[in-house]
């Protein structure tokens, strides 16, 4: 529930639309810094992975890692960005006590990429959103905050993430919902995670989102004015910033109020966001080239090699999901979550002769099974090939599928195979009509009311003679067969 001022009638809501631009930190996962060669590792003792150049000594010169300019192009042309041929880097400066050297080593009006997009779907709707630019710049360190001792406030200052590369990736003010700013964030960071240029570990502050917003009278064509939410740390609380903050915009509007250019910070306590500092006076980075690194170009040669070394991207590959295995859309978006989500599929798919049933059990049982043991899938006791040997099997007629929901879990304990499983528990199915003749006479001879009943005209009971048979068999006799079984010998 919003608190009552922000309480707004539906039809009013309805006149105004919601304009969302995001600026999202990626850090590149490069072993060693952006301009030296001081460790990127997360964790180590406060201070220990530093160096003159990320101290910020005066004099100490920056060295481009050549890695992180291949992270970041690989990064740009997987936002289908042009990557410019020469990029320039500028000092943008201001002051911060986790910043010794009294700037960001950055980019400004040149940045390695611009002009990109991101196709997002959010519900069915399927949409593009433009990427500004993309550009590199270093992180600044970490303050942390110790709250008071003896009435002295103690702060401290951890240097070990000063120059750790980051890429800024800004988006066009093409987003209209928070849903579609989910969506938006949750395909950058699919990809970034498929060309693996990121974990985009959010509690590692491997990835961090500004979100700007504004709102509007639909059918306006001006921008309102925008507030931006900065340093939002889930996607869920991006998604509840942005919810409150159009509302907070709109009340504030309707009750004769103008939204104020500021920087806001979002509460999840309180679900609510409150004011930071406002623009104006934050605002003068004095940009200009930086002097102590020469213009980063990139070759036509180097930018082909690194085309050429691009993996599939998730809506190439869901779309070749959908074409090549006749999988569904939802169920192509749920099997490309992640690369090796995908490649566990494709293996499955290729041993079981059945896609469609293969996905089935991967994104069922399999997932689920991953889920209540909180595990990667690259963690799976059950591999893709033994998945897949377990899916042919019932293709095959060996086993019924609720036979294989009994071998799942015993796979899914010893990371045997299914017919390893089969044979040490004597599971096989009973497909021989033989061994069923005798199982299914014995069902008739103590069920003689069923077999009047069906002979009476209500052959419906024969699901429960099937049952019955199933019951008999321990689970293992083929039920089609049952079923055609029993047809025959009550006509
Ligand atoms: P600033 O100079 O304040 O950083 P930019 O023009 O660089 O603003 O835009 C920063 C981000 O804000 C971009 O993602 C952009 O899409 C978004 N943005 C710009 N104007 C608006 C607006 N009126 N409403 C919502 N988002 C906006
Ligand atoms: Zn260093
Ligand atoms: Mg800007």
């Amino acid at each position: 529930m919003p608190p009552t001022e922000l309480i707004v009638p539906a039809e009013v809501l309805a006149t105004y639309e919601a304009v969302i631009g995001l600026e999202v930190h990626v850090q590149l996962g490069t072993k060693t810094k952006i301009y030296c060669g001081c460790p990127t590792g997360f964790g180590a003792p406060p201070n220990t992975n530093v160096c003159p150049v990320c101290l910020g000594m005066p004099g100490a010169l920056p060295v481009l890692n050549r890695g992180v300019v291949e992270y970041a192009v690989k990064a740009g042309l997987a936002l289908n960005c042009v990557i410019r041929e020469e990029s320039i880097f500028a000092r943008k400066n201001y002051f911060y006590p986790d910043l010794p050297k009294g700037y960001q080593i950055s980019q400004y009006d040149r940045p390695v990429a611009e002009h990109g997009f991101i196709d997002i779907i959010a519900g069915e709707q399927h949409k593009r959103i433009g990427v500004t630019r993309a550009h590199l710049e270093d992180d600044a360190g970490k303050s942390i905050h110790d709250g008071y001792r003896d009435s002295d406030l103690y702060t401290y200052v951890d240097l070990n993430r000063t120059g750790t590369p980051l890429i800024e990736i800004v988006s066009e003010p093409d987003l209209r919902t928070s849903d579609e700013a989910y969506a938006y964030l949750t395909e950058l960071k699919q990809l970034m995670q498929f060309i693996g240029v990121s974990e985009c570990d959010m509690e590692k502050g491997q990835l961090r989102c500004d979100a700007n917003v504004s709102v509007r009278k639909r059918g306006a064509e001006k921008f309102g004015t925008k507030a931006e939410v900065k340093n939002v740390n889930s996607f869920r609380f991006v998604k509840l910033a942005l919810d409150y903050e159009i509302l907070r915009q709109i009340a504030l509007i309707e009750s004769g109020g103008t939204v104020v250019q500021e920087t806001r910070l979002y509460d999840p306590g309180t679900g609510e966001t409150y004011s930071m500092r406002s623009k104006e006076a934050a605002h003068d980075y004095r940009y200009f080239p930086e002097p102590d690194l020469l213009p980063l170009r990139i070759s036509g040669a180097w930018l082909d090699e690194l085309k050429s070394s691009m993996p599939e991207l998730p809506p190439a590959k869901r779309q070749r999901f959908i074409e090549q295995y006749g999988v569904r859309e939802y169920d192509a978006q749920v099997l490309t979550l992640t690369r090796a989500m995908s490649d566990y599929f494709e293996t499955a798919a290729g041993i079981s002769g059945d896609a469609r049933t293969a996905a089935n059990w991967v994104m069922g049982d399999l997932a689920g099974a991953l889920k209540s043991e909180g595990r990667e899938i690259t963690e799976s006791p059950i591999t893709a090939e033994k998945l897949g040997e377990l899916v042919a099997l019932i293709g095959k007629g060996e086993i019924s599928g609720k036979l294989a929901k009994e071998i799942f879990p015993k796979m899914w304990a010893t990371g045997d195979s299914a017919p390893a499983i089969m044979d040490r528990e004597g599971l096989r199915q009973i497909s021989d009509t033989s061994a069923l003749d005798a199982i299914i006479d014995e069902v008739l001879a103590k069920n003689t009311a069923q077999v009047e009943q069906y002979k009476g005209g209500k052959t419906t009971v024969i699901g429960f003679l099937v049952g019955q048979v199933m019951k008999a068999s321990r689970g293992q006799a083929n039920p089609q067969i049952v079923n055609d079984l029993l047809k025959k010998k009550l006509s």
